[in-house]
């Protein structure tokens, strides 16, 4: 046989028997795998968990697993999936990092904009500002004062170089001008562990990790890092920060859902469509919502705008990284 004929064989095989597995996905005899790049228990984790939940049955009922594949701010987590098989039974959620990584590294193994395929935005969450539970601070104005008494020894929580909580104490050191010592976890589940327990400060963290605690009062709360208040009951009452006096403080964290890339057009397109249904199951909206998380419902949910959401993000947060001045090697 000769070589190029051989080679069309070859290739006309692999085509067939990638048509038939797109065809087939998923397979009655595996199931998906949700790459969570932050700890169990944590805010990222919640979010995927609730979705996998969800997307099991307009997946035909095959069984949706997390994999928390931790560390790094998310970059661990993230690079597994841009390595694996790209036949769709390993997916990627991860949250604004994905538009951080980009300028807080200078080095990555993997590229946002070209190692993923976008499959659709998740939800938006705001985040909280929150306290160990003996902060002698009753409101935000006493625990600005509390900070500035104790310059130099305030310590502040986060999941690591790229995570939403380092974002957000990043803005606030810059914010009102102070700098704090940071420990990185592997994800807000640990870093609110150690809060509840006294060892550190403070804590920025998302809503879908803070509510239970705040109502719970095993933390302190003193405001909430959007534009506006939120409706959630237990958070109702918590001023914005821009309000308790932190001018024109504004973060929301989404989350969004990704594949690796080349993975075949057919079977994103299912996965595309189990991941909207799952955005309008009733139970979904209901657990997102308790934690004050909105699902979302626009453009965003189709691949092409997420991409190009993310792609304005990284520009957005790059210079707000850039007039910051953090990197990591
Ligand atoms: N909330 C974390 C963050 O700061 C991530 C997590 O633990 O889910 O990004």
């Amino acid at each position: 046989m000769k070589t190029s004929f051989k080679l069309a064989c070859v290739a006309a095989a692999a085509a067939v028997s990638f048509g038939a597995a797109a065809q087939d996905f998923p397979a009655a005899n595996r199931s998906v795998t949700i790459v969570v790049p932050f700890a169990a228990g944590g805010p990222t984790d919640r979010v995927a968990r609730d979705l996998a939940e969800a997307m099991r049955k307009p997946l035909g009922g095959t069984s949706v697993v997390i994999d928390n594949a931790v560390g790094a701010g998310s970059s661990i987590g993230t690079a597994k999936v841009a390595r694996a098989a790209p036949d769709g039974y390993t997916l990627l959620l991860n949250h604004i990092a994905m538009s951080t990584m980009p300028s807080l590294y200078r080095k990555l193994s993997f590229n946002v904009a070209n190692d993923f395929e976008y499959l659709g935005i998740i939800n938006d969450v705001p985040m909280t500002l929150i306290a160990r539970p003996n902060m002698p601070a009753n409101n935000y104005k006493e625990l600005a004062a509390w900070i500035a008494q104790n310059k130099g020894k305030v310590n502040l929580g986060n999941a690591g170089l790229g995570a939403a909580s380092h974002l957000c104490g990043l803005m606030f050191q810059n914010a009102i001008k102070t700098e704090m010592t940071t420990i990185a976890y592997k994800g807000t589940a640990p870093a609110i562990t150690d809060l509840i327990g006294g060892q550190i400060d403070l804590l920025c963290d998302q809503t879908t990790n803070t509510t239970s605690q705040i109502e719970g009062k095993k933390v302190k709360a003193y405001a909430v890092t959007t534009s506006k208040r939120l409706t959630t009951p237990s958070l109702k009452d918590l001023p914005t920060l821009a309000e308790a006096g932190v001018p024109n403080f504004e973060v929301t964290i989404w989350h969004g859902l990704y594949a690796p890339k080349g993975t075949p057009a057919p079977i994103l397109a299912k996965l595309n469509e189990a991941m909207k249904a799952a955005l309008k199951d009733p139970e979904f909206i209901k657990k997102q919502e308790g934690l004050g998380a909105v699902v979302a419902s626009d453009k965003r949910i189709e691949p092409a705008e997420h991409k190009k959401f993310v792609q304005a993000e990284i520009e957005k947060w790059g210079t707000v990284i850039k007039a910051a001045g953090t990197y990591a090697d």
